[in-house]
């Protein structure tokens, strides 16, 4: 598919998303959100539903969870631009309340044929039910932070998930803020690993491509502390390293390590890193 005609084909879901009447959502609904993004992009955010302020404006995320998604991006030199981001059900459920499983089901075929279109080498799924859409006996609390192979009937052909908390979650919780602040950290890493995995050796051009060294420095970054026991590391596939600023500096030529990262404010908010090019760039 060209960029074109995936960034047309994505509009026809669009424009779908707004007017379906497939379940009971739509019916207090202000103005369905299909998602946005990136038609290019290789990694797609979910999270599980419009909220208040999505609602109003047929936008994902762009109330106070949509802020600190956005921070949270912004930590690892990326923006919401640079991704896609959707959720699993596109209408708001009234007050907020779970998406029932009828219409995650009604509403997952739109979701399908995204992401048929832009073909992700990584999901994140923000939240159990968006989770649960993809890793059937997963357990956030358990499992955020990890990373596994995507089942190709969900119409990822060919990606990995990167299951993270809910970012509402986050803003009630500090033990789950911190927690997801580590897990961001690891994103780089998780779209190395999942590029790595898509990447046939016959096609690989050295300056995207070049994985070797990346990857050998992933191996040995440091891991987060992990403030939850029960998370094995020898649990398959495990936890994902976070990558020092300067070794995901994929195709740069400068030395990143001259300008290292921000550290981390006083008052644990994630780092705003101002200089996107010691970071991984999305391609
Ligand atoms: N929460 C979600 O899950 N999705 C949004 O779009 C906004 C808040
Ligand atoms: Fe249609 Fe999905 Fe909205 Fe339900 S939530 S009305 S299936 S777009």
């Amino acid at each position: 598919m060209t960029d074109p005609e995936r960034a047309a084909a994505l509009e026809t879901v669009a424009a779908e998303v707004r007017s379906c009447t497939s379940c009971r959502l739509h019916a207090t609904r202000t103005k369905a959100v299909p998602g946005e993004g990136d038609p290019e992009t290789e990694v797609v955010f979910v999270g599980e539903g419009p909220g208040f302020n999505e609602d109003r404006e047929g936008r994902p995320f762009v109330g106070r969870a949509g802020e600190l998604l956005e921070r949270h991006l912004a930590s690892i030199g990326w923006k919401r631009d640079d991704v896609f981001i959707t959720n699993v059900v596109k209408c708001r459920p009234p007050d907020n309340r779970d998406p029932e499983p009828d219409e995650i089901a009604a509403c997952y075929p739109y979701l399908r044929r995204q992401l048929e279109i832009l073909d992700p080498a990584l999901l994140v799924t923000l939240g159990r039910h968006s989770m649960g859409r993809f890793l059937q006996d997963a357990r956030i609390s358990r499992d955020h932070g990890t990373l596994r192979a995507v089942d190709p009937a969900t119409g990822a052909r060919d990606a990995l998930v990167f299951p993270m908390f809910h970012p509402a979650a986050a803003l009630r919780s500090p033990d789950v803020a911190r927690q997801s602040e580590a897990d961001i950290r690891a994103v780089p890493a998780a779209l190395l690993e999942a590029r790595g995995r898509r990447a046939s050796p016959a096609n690989a051009a050295p300056a995207t491509r070049d994985l070797g060294p990346v990857m050998a420095a992933a191996a040995v970054a440091t891991p987060t502390p992990d403030p939850a026991p029960q998370h094995a590391p020898e649990e398959p596939p495990g936890r994902v390293p976070e990558l020092a600023p300067e070794a995901v500096a994929v195709g740069v030529a400068p030395a990143a390590s001259d300008r290292g990262a921000s550290p981390p404010t006083e008052t644990g908010e994630p780092p705003i890193t101002s200089d996107p090019v010691d970071q991984l760039t999305l391609f």
